[in-house]
């Protein structure tokens, strides 16, 4: 390794020192985990994965905890008690299977996971922005926590969907940043809270989908909102082309363009895409969406 790259090396790896740390005291903060549940991970340059260790209550976790794993699973740095979690294999799996992912955070939040204890699915959606901030959330099948299994059960999902929901166990969020995979993990334990309240609200004892009872958006205003997220991503990629941006890692396929102009062009682009025609996004949710969106496709 020569110089330039050591030195790229060893920002890179405190940069994600900090964050997965900052990560890990927002999920125990947010009570996404309690103890020594859950863990998080980021890809690094030189391809192996840095991640939490097993057995360490995660309120109190330090930069110092962190192992490094190459990519069968095998700790080649990190203090000697030390191990990654028995969990981790499900993210090596994820980083096999997706080549525009580098962080990879596992909860146990719980609202969502008692979504799926009560085996009450969110198939269709309720609320415009999850299309923005979550896509689709699919369910896995049940496996076996700490077992090969659990790899295997996340699998097909995790090829197209960025968050999938552990059937009674928990939840896998993925993004190009660690604060991207952390903000999925936020928004669909936000997203359950609102469901299950007005599933109470609606005094609903069973359901088998929070569709049952919830009237969920017409498919017309999903296909339209995904459209707008689509053109919402083309614009925003990255124009630089000419080396790294914060945003953008890898491919430059994230916004790294100024916030503002970003705004107006959205906003163009939604008052374009809506017309003059009446609709059930009023002015305000149209330009809160769109705060929303800006404000995800910066981190
Ligand atoms: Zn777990």
């Amino acid at each position: 390794m020569n110089h330039q790259r050591s030195k790229d090396h060893t920002e890179q790896l405190d940069f994600y020192k900090k964050e997965i740390v900052k990560v890990v005291h927002l999920m125990y903060q947010r009570q996404f985990i309690a103890a020594s549940d859950g863990n998080v991970s980021a890809l690094l340059d030189d391809g192996n994965v840095i991640t939490t260790p097993s057995g360490i209550p995660k309120g109190l976790i330090n930069e110092d905890d962190l192992v490094i794993v190459n990519r069968h699973g095998e700790k080649i740095a990190g203090a000697e008690h030390l191990q990654p979690s028995s969990e981790l294999k499900m993210h090596l799996r994820v980083y096999e299977l997706r080549s525009d992912v580098r962080a990879i955070v596992h909860a146990h939040p719980p609202i969502t996971t008692a979504f799926s204890v009560a085996n009450v699915r969110l198939s269709d959606v309720i609320l415009p922005e999850t299309i923005f901030t979550l896509g689709m959330i699919e369910f896995s099948e049940y496996a076996t926590p700490t077992t090969e299994k659990v790899a295997e059960s996340i699998s097909e999902a995790v090829v197209s969907n960025d968050v999938i929901v552990l059937t009674r166990h928990g939840s896998l969020t993925v993004g190009k940043t660690l604060m991207e995979a952390f903000s999925k993990l936020d928004s669909l334990e936000h997203t359950c809270k609102i469901i299950c309240e007005a599933m109470k609200i609606s005094g609903v004892v069973n359901a088998s989908s929070s569709s049952a009872i919830l009237t969920p958006l017409p498919a017309v205003e999903v296909e339209r909102l995904r459209e707008i997220k689509r053109k919402i991503s083309e614009r925003g990629k990255c124009q630089n082309g000419n080396g790294r941006c914060k945003g953008c890692p890898e491919n430059h396929d994230q916004l790294c363009s100024d916030k503002e102009k970003m705004k107006v062009e959205v906003e163009v682009e939604v008052e374009t895409e809506l017309g003059k025609e009446e609709d059930i996004l009023s002015e305000k949710n149209i330009s809160y969406i769109v705060n929303e969106v800006v404000k995800r496709l910066a981190l």
